[in-house]
């Protein structure tokens, strides 16, 4: 049977002389595998409609199995992000983590628009890359990225706590916040003191945090954000990522 997917290319891999395995995230089917045959010859046209993190409707073959890719319509390219090594780099990782995180046949419509819309982002914000300072944009597509990376994880089922201790459940804090991937979120200034492996967290990330949980991407391209801040959001995702 034919069945059209709407689509992200996530990640591939090559198999035999000339195939290749495709990973990529449906509206439809969540995340599928799905092969390629001779696409790794020269001049195969489906190669080209099947780039990583291309937004597209796939088209496969299956009666069991993985099936076969027989089509690809590219709906968005994201040449803007495309063109740009920073924000290249950056979403290259995004994909990959995901890809990790994701089983297949995971389905979940929010995580697909979440994914599309995380791309939009990038690729427009990297359309007036010209007109920015360096750094000031690549603190931006660092922040999203991260920001998607840990929404990503909410809807996983491995969300971060914040708004209460998420050792002892307490709303109270104390003086000092820290992070504790293990006990999944924030950890008051007592249950640190108990346990290792904690890291200490500004005010101000705690704020970005519970933020991050509150509202969509889009918010993030608005409100400027300290790299301090940014940094300890790398670090905690990338904590958390561990524990999973
Ligand atoms: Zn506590």
């Amino acid at each position: 049977m034919e069945y059209k997917y709407t689509s992200i290319i996530l990640d591939k891999k090559d198999v035999g002389e000339t195939d290749r395995i495709y990973s990529f995230y449906t509206l439809e089917g969540g995340k599928i595998q799905s092969l390629a045959k001779g696409v790794r010859k020269s001049g195969a046209k489906l190669a080209g409609s099947l780039e990583n993190f291309l937004f597209a409707g796939v088209i496969v073959m299956r009666s069991r199995g993985m099936g076969k890719i027989v089509g690809s319509v590219v709906e968005n390219n994201f040449s803007a992000l495309r063109g740009n090594f920073h924000a290249l780099s950056r979403v290259s990782f995004a994909m990959k983590t995901f890809d990790k995180l994701t089983n297949l046949d995971y389905r979940d419509e929010s995580v697909f628009y979440l994914l599309k819309q995380y791309l939009e982002i990038i690729d427009s914000q990297s359309l007036f890359f010209s007109t920015r300072k360096n750094e000031e944009y690549e603190n931006k597509i660092e922040l999203l990225t991260f920001i998607f990376l840990f929404q990503v994880l909410s809807y996983l089922g491995h969300g971060c706590e914040v708004v209460c201790c998420s050792e002892c459940g307490k709303e109270d804090f104390g003086q000092r916040f820290y992070f504790n991937a293990k006990s999944g979120g924030v950890v008051c200034e007592n249950c640190a003191r108990e346990q290792k492996m904690n890291f200490e967290l500004s005010v101000n990330t705690v704020k970005l945090l519970r933020l991050i949980n509150r509202e969509n991407l889009y918010f993030f391209t608005k409100i400027g954000v300290d790299k301090k801040e940014i940094d300890f959001l790398k670090l905690i995702v990338i904590e958390m990522i561990r524990w999973v």
